[in-house]
């Protein structure tokens, strides 16, 4: 440690999308004092793959005081209302889990409540996603800006990118050398550490090029080379809940309308994404080995495109799961070497972002880092815990039986705080969520109802109202959604105007 004990020297190894963003937040946030060196390899190259978000990467863009046209131009990025899933209930259903409320709530009322109580009176249950904005708007490849929609109390549209991967790390490695850090480009070997303390205090490059420093971030990716590897951090393997446990990739062109959204369509051992840029289409399908073969996988992937194909499909292994702890000694894992819940609700971006927000919160000054670090382990386990439910839920709610691969994840046992879940939305329509829950109650919501729960029974405060006041709450709330829908450019025209790829 240099500095008489103080963390003076950060070494971030790895220049995928963790370590530039890794780089960016610190330069921003701790630039003046610290002094920050990111280790990456072209030899060894990145995933390559991760280009759909959700909403909070908009703090990430406001905290480093990115302009989102420039952001988006650079990137070839698109807009992104939720993604649509499509045959996960069972074979032709298909739902926007979007980034929005659905409706408006009435006092303290979710709007679900007095949609299901509308049910009992004879109601569509298809009927909800009409009393989406986000829905409707996606529907009709529209995007805009808008605050709230006409004079109600319901907010505008919520919305985050779609970008290419390759692009998005350059973006943000200009960031971040254009605020001090600097890139050292060769093939981590050998990790030093203190005999005494066990802390690692170099890492090697082949060639014999020594780095030091006095806090390590652990960015190589599924190699985990630091944390995993050195550390021998080990891993909390999650398969048994989410059995997918590989993934081909391939772009193809792009999509004739670019719709603002990313669609997830489940397949017989897995799903497929298909993500639209302004330039062309990421695609991939996550399956498992367990239940189907990489060719007929590829088959499925290549039959399943909406556009021409760019290349052949690129294989990626992984296990879901997490690393046992996030930060051991003076290293910290962030991006796949912490740990990797598979890409169905775009999650991965977001986690890389909360972990580095935490552990600049908690940065230590000096080695002694007992309590931060097990605060930091306590929150990101907490976070993963919370977002492998909502990913469950997807798989294990469902009425499909066709393929061995979904009467496993229909007949599996789930883990006991989702049973909860899922078992007080079936009774009342409530939502069982923790309030640091990442996913809001909307979410739940969409997702249990498109996946194909029915409540039972609503809030009975949603029947202060009476039966003609519920007829015109619903009838003018349609109204109102589609005159703002109408209202809003096209999404293609909104990104030609402000940020057409460069
Ligand atoms: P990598 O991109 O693998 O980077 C690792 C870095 O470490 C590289 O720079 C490499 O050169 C370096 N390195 C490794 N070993 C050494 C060494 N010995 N010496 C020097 N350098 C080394 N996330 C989302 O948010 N949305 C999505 O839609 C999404 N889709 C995904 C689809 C799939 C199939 C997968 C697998 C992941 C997806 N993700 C998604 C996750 C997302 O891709 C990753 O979270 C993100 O790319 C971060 O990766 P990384 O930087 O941790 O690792």
């Amino acid at each position: 440690m240099t500095g008489e004990g103080s963390v003076q020297k950060l070494v971030i190894v790895g220049g995928g999308t963790a370590g530039w963003i890794t780089a960016a937040a610190f330069a921003r946030l701790l630039g003046g004092r610290l002094d920050i060196e990111l280790v990456e390899s072209e030899t060894i190259g990145t995933v390559g793959v991760g280009e759909a978000t959700i909403p909070q990467i908009i703090r990430l863009n406001a905290i480093l005081g990115i302009d989102e046209n420039e952001f988006l131009k650079a990137t070839s990025g698109t807009f992104k209302l939720g993604i649509e899933f499509v045959d996960w209930g069972q074979k032709g259903s298909r739902y926007l889990h979007t980034f929005g409320d659905t409706g408006m709530n009435l006092g303290n009322v979710a709007f679900h409540h007095y949609w299901r109580r509308s049910m009992g009176a004879g109601g569509n249950p298809k009927g909800l996603w009409n009393y989406s904005l986000h829905q409707r708007a996606a529907d009709e490849a529209r995007f805009g800006k808008l605050d709230r929609v006409g004079n109600t109390a319901m907010t505008g549209l919520a919305y985050a990118y779609h970008f290419d991967a390759s692009r998005y790390a350059l973006f943000l490695r200009a960031y971040a050398e254009g605020r001090g850090v600097t890139r050292t480009e060769g093939i981590v070997e050998r990790v030093e550490r203190d005999g005494e303390s066990g802390d690692i205090t170099a890492i090697v490059l082949k060639g014999g090029e020594r780095v030091a420093g006095d806090f390590f971030i652990d960015c190589t990716g599924f190699r985990s080379l630091l944390l995993g590897g050195e550390l021998g951090v080990g891993y909390q393997d999650w398969s048994k809940w989410l059995p997918c446990d590989r993934a081909l990739a391939v772009p193809s062109e792009r999509l004739e309308t670019l719709v603002p959204y990313t669609r997830a369509t489940a397949k017989d051992a897995g799903w497929q994404w298909r993500i639209p840029l302004q330039h062309r289409t990421g695609n991939g399908h996550v399956y498992s080995s367990g239940f189907t073969t990489d060719a007929a996988a590829a088959d499925t992937l290549l039959d399943g495109l909406d556009t021409k194909a760019l290349g052949d499909p690129r294989p990626i292994r992984f296990t879901t799961g997490r690393r046992e702890a996030f930060w051991a000694h003076n290293c910290a894992a962030i991006g796949l070497s912490s740990g990797f819940l598979e890409p169905l609700e775009s999650t991965s971006i977001h986690l890389i972002q909360s972990h580095v927000s935490r552990l600049i919160q908690l940065f230590p000054r000096s080695a002694n880092a007992a309590a931060m670090r097990a605060e930091y382990n306590r929150r990101c386990a907490a976070e993963f815990a919370q977002i492998r439910d909502f990913l469950i839920l997807h798989y294990h709610r469902t009425d499909r039986e066709d393929t061995e691969f979904w009467r496993y994840c229909k007949h599996m046992s789930v883990p006991d705080s989702l049973t909860h879940k899922l078992e007080l939305f079936a009774a009342s329509g409530r939502v069982g969520r923790d309030t640091d829950d990442l996913f809001r109650d909307a979410s739940w919501v969409q997702v249990m109802l498109g996946q194909g729960i029915m409540p039972a029974d609503y809030d009975p405060m949603a029947d202060q109202i009476d039966d003609a006041q519920l007829t015109g709450f619903l009838e003018s709330l349609r109204a109102i959604i589609e005159r703002s829908v109408a209202g809003l450019p096209r999404h293609e025209d909104y990104l030609a105007r402000h940020c057409p790829a460069e």
